[in-house]
């Protein structure tokens, strides 16, 4: 609780490995307007992003951070540059090492290996964000600009049609 009182009362800190070890778990929401580092993204400050974060240890022994995120928020089409309704939804697990030599050595054996360094005073909302970063998409496009339903309907439902469609207009430019 130490570094607790000299923080704003809104930011969750905790010991990433301790948390871990003892097998907690947190969840809480962020507003998208709250996520600075978003600004460049986002076509305007609606929406909310709830979060849920476990701790465990896995077979390895090795403490994690298991991070659930689910929200909605207005992107920025590519192709016309109007807002694009995006349904957020993200699961991370980070397997934590106490030095960068163990860490790197780990994500040479397992490639799919998401690491971090064990941080004694993790700010919770920074991992939420830097987490909803990683998970947006980067090139977000209408399936088809200017029709809202189209739009709404695929972002709520991504389906392989509107991947490939995607990958032909990529192709065609
Ligand atoms: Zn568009």
């Amino acid at each position: 609780m130490r570094g607790l009182l000299l923080r704003p009362q809104s930011m969750t800190v905790i010991h990433s490995a301790e948390f871990a070890k003892e097998k907690q778990s947190l969840e809480g929401s962020v507003e998208v307007a709250a996520l600075a580092r978003l600004a460049d993204q986002r076509a305007d400050q609606a929406g909310v992003v709830s979060w849920r974060l476990v701790g465990g240890v896995d077979r390895y022994q090795r403490p994690y951070l298991a991070l659930t995120l689910k929200g909605e928020l207005n992107l920025v089409c590519q192709r016309c540059l109007k807002p694009l309704a995006w349904s957020l939804k993200g699961e991370s697990v980070l397997t934590q090492f106490v030095d960068e030599e163990s860490l790197d050595d780990a994500e040479n054996i397992d490639e799919d290996l998401e690491g971090m360094l064990i941080e004694p005073e993790l700010d919770v909302q920074g991992l939420v964000e830097d987490e909803v970063l990683l998970s947006l998409p980067l090139a977000p496009r209408h399936v088809a600009c200017g029709d809202e339903d189209e739009a709404v309907r695929a972002a709520a439902k991504p389906n392989p049609f509107a991947v490939l469609a995607g990958l032909k207009t990529r192709k065609a430019e």
